[in-house]
């Protein structure tokens, strides 16, 4: 056979005799036998035994037209609920022919189905290739020292998105640990940080839309495209089906997947209506409910109690967008999320109590923070003097403010002229403590 041509016309025939045996999974008023795709063969059916009678059509056909199964890629799958044992029967190419293997997940059209249908193993493999095209674009950004956060930003969408979405509409509302850990990554190479700092802080930031932002607005744009779709087709057929399945029994199907997006952006009608969605008015509504959540996240975290006072909204900060070299990056975002290795952070892996946390670059007696650092110790009064040089003259009422309210101005405002007082006392501070 080497025509695609005369294998599609042939294998019509082949299409309708399984059809017409009336073996197959019943949807409504449908027997569904068989699904076919290019050259791709798939047989469905109830019992395991009726199963047998669908491969012993295909093998009946096959013979006819003297063409020969390879078993090695022909396998059983047996999708069922948990707590049922997977089918003893042993499923045979012909009477005296190989035995065709039951598996417990099959690569179907690039996915990994497993027999649960939890996606466990297609989320963890497109994780692992995601982390994979991440390792990738990392070292073209160390081979190029710089790279702006737009570029650095629609990277991470065409190379790493691409394939950690794949097929996201299917799987997509759940939370999966091993994606999580790729999205993170990303950012923290970006913005600079080790992995123990608190996520919220790089999250908020850099203010990507989450993983599963982009997963529900893809769950959409298939129920979408689902709905320009003719009725006559089958997977329209078996849309209507599940929406059926759900609002007769509460299934949690697809269909109740897609109702819980509705329902959290506003337009549950939609769904009930069964009508297209606008994907922008529900990428929007996902997104600020996402900004609430982080909001919420960043209120019982220690390390952020400065962060807090000075990252009031969700979305990515000046300093980032800014070409500063890496390392002034790398000290500002630690210097926000309370992992610059201040005393303050530094007496937490020792157990010293926070009031113990005390400066020893100078005789203040106060606790070395992040505030300490920037605005009061006098180690660094040189570097100070050059930072509140245009600063004061810009804003008048400098002396009035309070400190979290003068480093919430710098950042936004003098994120340069911060960023070298940063550096320069940090070096400085480096160097006396290891004189
Ligand atoms: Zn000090």
């Amino acid at each position: 056979m080497t025509s695609p041509t005369a294998f599609c016309v042939l294998i019509n025939d082949l299409i309708k005799e399984l059809k017409e045996s009336k073996i197959g999974v019943k949807i409504g008023d449908l027997v569904i036998s068989v699904l076919a795709y290019a050259d791709d063969i798939v047989l469905l059916a109830d019992t395991p035994e009726n199963l047998q009678k669908l491969i012993d059509i295909v093998q009946c056909w096959c013979k006819k037209w003297r063409l020969i199964i390879n078993p090695s890629k022909s396998k059983v799958v047996h999708f069922r609920n948990p707590p049922k044992q997977r089918t003893d029967y042993i499923f045979k190419l012909c009477q005296d022919g190989p035995i065709l293997e039951t598996v417990d997940v099959y690569k179907y059209l690039g996915l990994f189905m497993d027999e649960y249908l939890t996606y466990s193993k297609a989320t963890e493999i497109l994780s692992s290739a995601a982390g994979r095209a991440l390792g990738g674009m990392i070292n073209k950004y160390k081979h190029l020292k710089e790279m702006s956060y737009n570029t650095y930003s629609k990277l991470y969408d065409a190379l790493v998105c691409s394939v950690m979405d794949y097929s996201s509409a299917i799987w997509g509302v759940k939370n999966y640990d091993c994606m999580e850990n790729v999205h993170k990554r990303a950012i923290r190479f970006f913005v600079g940080v080790h992995r123990l700092s608190p996520t919220p802080g790089y999250t908020g930031d850099m203010g990507w839309d989450s993983n599963k932002t982009r997963w529900k607005v893809n769950t959409i744009r298939l129920w979408n495209r689902l709905m320009d779709t003719d009725n006559e087709r089958l997977v329209k057929k078996v849309l209507l089906h599940d929406i059926e399945a759900h609002s007769l029994n509460n299934k949690s199907n697809f269909s109740a997947q897609i109702k819980q997006i509705c329902c959290e952006v506003g337009l549950k009608t939609c769904f009930t209506n069964t009508t297209k969605i606008d994907l922008s008015t529900v990428r929007e509504k996902l997104v600020d409910k996402f900004a609430q959540d982080w909001f919420n996240s960043t209120q019982n975290m220690n390390k952020l109690d400065i962060y807090r006072s000075i990252k009031k909204d969700f979305g990515v900060e000046k300093y980032l967008e800014l070409n500063l070299s890496k390392y002034e990056k790398s000290l500002l975002s630690q210097l926000r999320y309370g992992v610059l290795p201040l005393r303050i952070e530094t007496g937490r892996f020792v157990n010293e109590s926070r009031e113990d946390r005390i400066c020893c670059l100078c005789d203040s007696n106060c606790i070395e923070d992040q505030l300490h650092f920037v605005f009061h110790c006098p180690l660094y009064d040189i570097h100070r003097n050059e930072l509140y040089e245009n600063v004061i003259n810009i804003i008048t009422e400098w002396n009035d403010l309070s400190d979290c309210e003068k480093l919430s101005i710098l950042f936004t405002k003098f994120p340069r002229k911060l960023a070298k007082y940063v550096k320069n006392s940090y070096l400085l501070r480096r160097k006396t403590i290891f004189k």
